[in-house]
C-alpha cells in the first residue's frame, strides 16, 4: 500500500473521531442539561438577590416601627402636658405645645401610612420569594436527576470515542512522519485535509479543475500533491 493510501485510511479514522465528538457535543440530553444548569444558576442568583432585598426591607420596616413608637411617645407626652392643669406658664406656651402636638400627629399619620405600604410590600416580596425558591428547588432536582442519566450515557459514549481514537492511532502507525506532519498542518486550516479526485480532473474538496500535469503526478502516488486552490492533499483511488 502506498503512503497516500495509508494516509487516506488514516483520514477515514480521523473523521470517524471528529464526527463522533460532534455528535457527543450535540447530544440532545447534553444540550438540555446545559440549559438546565444555566437556569439553576440564574435562579440561585435571583433567590440570593431576593434574600438580600427581604433583609433590607425588614430592616427598613424595623426602623419605621421604631420611629412610629417614638412619635407616639412624643404625642402622648405633649398631650399629657396639655391636659395637666399647671402644665404651662402662659397661653402662648400652651399654644406652642398644641402646634407641636399637631405637627407630631401629622408625622405619626404619615409614618403609619408608610408602615402599611411597607408591610404590604414585604408580603408581596415574601410571596414572590417563596414562589421563586420553589422553582429553583424544582429545577435543581430536575438537573440532578437528568445529570445522573446523562453521566451513564456519557460513560458509554466515552468508551466508544476511546475505541475510535484507538483505531485512529492504529492507522497512524502505518503513515510516514513527513506525510503525517503535512496532513496535520493542513488539518489546522482545512477539514478534511484530503480530497478525492472526482470526474478525472476535479478536486473533490473545492471542485476546481486541475491541470493535466497535476493529475498525472497524482496518479503516480509517489509524492504529496496539493490542490492549488484549497490546499488539500489530493487523492486518487
Ligand atoms: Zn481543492
Amino acid at each position: 500500500m502506498e503512503q497516500l493510501d495509508r494516509l487516506w485510511q488514516y483520514q477515514k479514522a480521523d473523521l470517524d473521531v471528529v464526527r463522533y465528538e460532534t455528535e457527543m457535543r450535540q447530544f440532545p440530553m447534553r444540550q438540555k442539561l446545559l440549559k438546565l444548569r444555566n437556569l439553576v444558576a440564574d435562579q440561585q442568583t435571583l433567590v440570593k438577590g431576593m434574600e438580600n432585598d427581604t433583609a433590607a426591607a425588614l430592616e427598613r420596616l424595623e426602623n419605621m416601627r421604631a420611629q412610629h413608637e417614638k412619635l407616639e411617645a412624643q404625642c402622648a407626652a405633649i398631650a399629657e402636658k396639655l391636659n395637666a392643669e399647671d402644665g404651662f406658664a402662659s397661653s402662648a406656651e400652651a399654644h406652642h405645645a398644641l402646634m407641636q402636638l399637631q405637627d407630631a400627629e401629622a408625622k405619626l399619620r404619615a409614618c403609619e401610612k408608610d408602615l402599611s405600604h411597607m408591610v404590604r410590600d414585604s408580603q408581596h416580596i415574601g410571596a414572590r420569594y417563596k414562589e421563586i425558591r420553589q422553582k429553583a428547588i424544582k429545577a435543581r432536582d430536575e438537573y440532578t436527576r437528568l445529570k445522573a442519566v446523562y453521566d451513564g450515557e456519557l460513560a458509554k459514549q466515552t468508551e466508544k470515542l476511546n475505541a475510535l481514537k484507538a483505531a485512529r492511532e492504529e492507522a497512524a502507525k502505518d503513515v510516514d512522519a513527513s506525510y503525517m506532519s503535512r496532513y496535520n498542518a493542513i488539518r489546522g486550516q482545512t477539514m478534511p485535509p484530503m480530497a478525492m479526485l472526482v470526474g478525472g480532473n476535479q478536486c473533490g474538496g473545492c471542485n476546481m479543475s486541475l491541470p493535466a500535469v497535476v493529475t498525472q503526478t497524482l496518479r503516480d502516488k509517489s509524492r504529496i500533491v496539493e490542490c492549488e486552490n484549497c490546499g488539500r492533499i489530493l487523492y486518487v483511488e
